[in-house]
């Protein structure tokens, strides 16, 4: 659709939101339908973790998350088809995903040094890369990572909604323990980033009564929305 390769640096998609709240599947969808370079911000946390627990130590342990992000040889792609995440030459991207990662994760993303450096390489990944266009996704993205990007949605939903989907996307037999383990996640998150209230100029998208596509279409219609006057200046200039 839009052609945005005329801008001097990606144009920056930011999203935000909770687990379950659709923002992952959405962005990377959205990212593809658009031909737009997507960047998942949980991957750099969860492969952070990872990186600590395979150090055989603690995330509760604010050291030991210190030494191993100083030793973190950390690489993402921003292929929505191919986007592999590693660790020096270690391949983690289904790795991080396990229950072990995401209990673990909340305790590097409170370590304020650990935010400051993740955000940098965000900022340097972004710039660095081909795409014209990249769809950034986070907790933090619209308010701290890119509080300027031209499109900042807040992708919301019902915590019970959030907690159904995500049971079904790990195909869990215990529904109520992956409620409980994702409310507990949310808890620990929320006292690092609001990311359940929008910030000033953030679109709210809330999902709570819509499927996957009709949510792709409200998050393309807000980037049309933005995109267009940017458009016409470009077509203008
Ligand atoms: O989005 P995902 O569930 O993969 O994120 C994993 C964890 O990474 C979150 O629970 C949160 O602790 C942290 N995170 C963050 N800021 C971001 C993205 C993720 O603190 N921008």
């Amino acid at each position: 659709m839009t052609d945005l390769s005329s801008q001097a640096v990606p144009f920056i998609v930011a999203i935000d939101g909770p687990a379950g709240s659709g923002k992952s599947s959405v962005s990377k969808a959205v990212a593809r339908r658009l031909g737009y370079g997507y960047l998942d911000t949980g991957a750099a946390y969860r492969a952070l973790a990872w990186h600590v627990l395979e150090r055989g130590e603690d995330t509760a342990d604010v050291d030991a998350v210190l030494a191993a992000a100083a030793d973190f040889p950390f690489s993402q792609g921003l292929d929505p088809d191919h986007r592999a995440v590693l660790v020096g030459k270690t391949d983690v991207t289904d790795a991080i995903r396990e229950p072990r990662v995401s209990g673990a994760v909340s305790g590097v993303a409170r370590v304020p040094a650990v935010r400051v450096q993740v955000n940098e390489a965000f900022r340097r990944i972004v710039a660095e890369s081909d795409f014209p266009a990249v769809v950034v996704e986070g907790r933090d993205i619209t308010t701290v990572v890119a509080p300027d990007a031209p499109v900042r949605i807040l992708l919301t939903a019902a915590p019970e909604v959030r907690a159904a989907r995500r049971a079904a996307e790990l195909d869990a037999e215990d529904a109520g323990a992956v409620a409980a383990a994702l409310h507990h996640r949310d808890a620990k998150d929320s006292a690092v980033v609001d990311f359940l209230t929008a910030a000033e100029g953030v679109e709210v998208v809330d999902s709570t009564d819509l499927d996957f596509d009709q949510t792709i279409d409200a998050v393309l219609a807000v980037i049309r929305r933005a995109a267009s006057p940017l458009q016409q200046g470009a077509d203008n200039g």
